[in-house]
């Protein structure tokens, strides 16, 4: 049984409904570009988010 589609605004801001999801194709990315850089780069949204947390962010090294 197909999932129940229930559109909803675009977690982006930009004011369209999605089909879904959180955000409507490619707004998640500009989403993420815009977040890491409100902060000063990943780095620092990083130490954001383990604070924020309470705990280390794992990243795979491999
Ligand atoms: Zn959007």
């Amino acid at each position: 049984m197909p999932r129940k589609i229930r559109p909803r605004k675009c977690a982006c801001g930009c004011g369209a409904m999605t089909r879904g999801g959180d955000f409507l194709p490619g707004h998640d990315a500009r989403t993420l570009s815009a977040v890491i850089s409100s902060v000063g780069g990943v780095a620092a949204l990083r130490t954001l988010v383990e604070n924020a947390l309470k705990r280390r962010i794992e990243v795979e090294t491999e």
